[in-house]
């Protein structure tokens, strides 16, 4: 993979993006493992031919630097960025955690936007499974695990937003705890993801899900004539003809309905292999044959 610089960032900026000393280690980490198939062996088969721009790269920098910053807590009971590893069905999976406390307890810590951590949120299935497949590499190395949480730095967090809305994270950093499963289902959830990995190395790639698109679904807005802010979306454009009939009689102001069409946020923004990307080619023309 090659870097560019398209907006002309500062010199030192680039080279801390350009130096990045990650290595992951064994035939895949647990980052990888949870990636979508598809998208490893693309990124892997088009290493040569991919370029990302270092401006992308600025809030995994920050990530990063939080990280370095964390080592700091320094308390002797726990590790720290410790790697481990353990043979899956002929492979190594490992996982680098970031603090391990001796009672048992696994954190992780993550650099995110407000809206990740909202109350109520439910946390990212990604991150379930990352810290379940944590769990289990330290099991597998003969550690006792009795919990595990993610803690959040929340990137934007906005002292007033937090003042005025009960519904946002009340504090910049928040810990979420998550759900441990059974090893038995974590260990299984691993080899179904070493087995998926490899047929996609073997060029049988499945496509990726909905879910691992983060694909947001079509929707039908309905808005007051003249306003952009929807008052209400709609799945189907049935119900939100009758939503907005109802809006026009209950408020004496005419209503349309807008179609917006959904997206798939990670092809769209987030995929490094998306150029090469089959999928999301075909996708990309249906979209616009609809349009
Ligand atoms: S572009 Fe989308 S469909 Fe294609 S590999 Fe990337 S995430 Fe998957």
């Amino acid at each position: 993979m090659r870097f560019t610089n398209v907006r002309n960032l500062p010199e030192p900026y680039v080279r801390a993006v350009i130096n990045d000393p990650y290595k992951g280690g064994g035939d895949i980490s647990v980052t990888s493992l949870i990636k979508p198939p598809q998208m490893r062996a693309l990124e892997i088969a088009h290493d040569d031919e991919i370029t990302e721009d270092v401006a992308d790269r600025v809030w995994a920098l920050l990530g990063q630097s939080v990280h370095a910053v964390l080592e700091r807590v320094g308390d002797a009971d726990a590790f720290h960025e410790e790697r481990l590893s353990m043979p899956i069905d002929g492979w190594t999976v490992s996982g680098q955690i970031d603090r391990y406390v001796e009672d048992g307890s696994l954190i992780d810590f993550k650099v995110t936007s407000a809206w990740a951590m909202k109350p109520g949120q439910p946390l990212k299935p990604e991150w379930a499974w990352q810290l379940n497949c944590y769990a289990q590499l330290w099991r597998a190395s003969g550690f006792e695990v009795s919990g595990a949480s993610i803690m959040a730095i929340l990137r934007d967090w906005n002292r007033r937003e937090a003042q005025r809305n009960d519904g946002y994270p009340q504090r910049p950093v928040v810990l979420r705890r998550v759900e441990l499963l059974p090893p038995d289902e974590v260990l299984a959830y691993m080899r179904e993801r070493v087995q998926l990995h490899r047929q996609a190395l073997a060029g049988e790639h499945p496509p990726c899900t909905p879910a691992e698109r983060w694909a947001k679904p079509d929707v039908w807005a309905v808005t007051k004539k003249g306003n952009k802010r929807a008052a209400k979306l709609c799945p189907a454009p049935e119900e939100a003809d009758a939503v907005a009939s109802q809006l026009g009689e209950r408020t004496g102001k005419p209503h349309v309905v807008t179609y917006r069409p959904g997206e798939s946020t990670r092809c769209e923004h987030y995929c490094a292999a998306a150029a090469f990307c089959g999928q999301w080619k075909a996708m990309r023309a249906e979209q616009e044959a609809a349009a």
